[in-house]
């Protein structure tokens, strides 16, 4: 439920509405942005009675938010959620890029990558230090010497690093190095690291889950949102359907579908999303043409080499040629890619 104050309500009726949702169990919070005092609840509203709430002083209207997610509805905030990161504003009308390595495999690898990157316009550099890999024996991440790696990155080129956490007990870990935490599509629904995520400052990159609704993956950034952190950007990243062709099924519809749902932004990963190289420009296009936010691909200097998911990778001249195409196809449609505006700290 929305509780819509009338434009000359008195801070004391806001107080006293608040002070009542808590009265119901509840927890009362401020919408932001909109041009009255509206206030949401969260908890169980079961007990509530909103002809009581519109009865009180200073009450508009009293609507109800039917979605199971509230914080991350669009009726609860109209308005587009902005992340920033580095110096890139996912929710602008600028399409951001976040591109890297599948893993994080070597000091010399990650920088000649993230110079040719950095040469291409991107400012956000993905890159995987801890890393969910189906098999036990697959090469599982360098851990904290591939964060360290990812934060010396960041020193020489100022790029902003997203890179993923795996558990509650990498959380504080991560945060001390990335600059964006990123939720694989494996752990879209561990709440416990959910909550942990939403319990610190740094943005937080939600990846669908692979067998996940669209109602699930916004429960999910509700976690995060209702433990505290605004900052989520939804990834739609390839779902498991019958189809065997492809690694994943990138689900288009789910960006123009969740941008319609939530204000939160949307970004695309073409990589996961088919598990092809040469289908990730296609689909790259196809995302930016359906209103996606920004982009993550996966990129790779010699991806028959590459120790985790080569075969997605794109070669950097590859990655330069889709990201001329990308170009084209924002201004297309109104957009354009986010500039790599402000100066970047580049050591020679
Ligand atoms: C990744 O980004 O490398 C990754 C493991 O992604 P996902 O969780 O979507 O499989
Ligand atoms: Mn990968």
């Amino acid at each position: 439920m929305l509780v819509v104050m009338r434009v000359d309500a008195q801070p004391a009726e806001v107080d006293q509405v608040m002070a009542r949702i808590k009265e119901f169990g509840n927890t009362p919070v401020l919408a932001p942005g909109t041009e009255r005092i509206c206030i949401g609840m969260l908890g169980d509203e079961r007990g509530i009675n909103p002809d009581e709430i519109l009865l009180m002083s200073g009450v508009d209207r009293v609507v109800p938010i039917l979605a199971p997610y509230k914080l991350a509805s669009r009726d609860f905030q109209p308005q587009d959620t902005i992340v920033v990161v580095g110096d890139q504003r996912i929710g602008d009308p600028g399409v951001v890029l976040m591109a890297g390595p599948c893993s994080v495999e070597s000091r010399a690898q990650t920088m000649e990558l993230a110079e040719m990157l950095h040469g291409m316009g991107v400012r956000i550099l993905r890159g995987g230090a801890f890393k969910p890999r189906t098999s036990p024996y697959a090469f599982q991440g360098m851990g904290e010497n591939g964060l360290q790696i990812l934060a010396d990155v960041r020193e020489r080129f100022g790029l902003a690093i997203v890179t993923e956490v795996m558990g509650t007990d990498e959380v504080e870990l991560v945060g001390q190095y990335a600059d964006m935490l990123q939720i694989g599509t494996r752990n879209m629904q561990n709440y416990r690291l959910l909550e942990a995520v939403g319990q610190q400052p740094k943005p937080v990159l939600l990846k669908r889950g692979m067998s996940s609704t669209l109602e699930e993956l916004l429960l999910a950034a509700e976690y995060i949102l209702s433990a505290g952190n605004r900052n989520v950007v939804l990834c739609e990243r390839g779902i498991r359907t019958f189809e065997r062709a492809t690694r994943y099924t990138f689900d288009v519809n789910a960006i123009p579908m969740l941008k319609l749902l939530t204000h939160l932004p949307v970004i695309a990963d073409p990589s996961h999303g088919t598990g092809r190289w040469d289908l990730v420009g296609p689909i790259a296009r196809a995302a930016v043409a359906a209103g996606a936010d920004g982009l993550i691909i996966e990129v790779h200097q010699h991806p028959e080499e590459a120790l985790s998911d080569g075969a997605q990778s794109l070669r950097p001249e590859r990655c330069a040629a889709l990201i001329e195409e990308l170009r084209r196809v924002s201004r297309a449609i109104g957009r354009d890619l986010a500039p790599p505006s402000a100066p970047t700290r580049r050591v020679a």
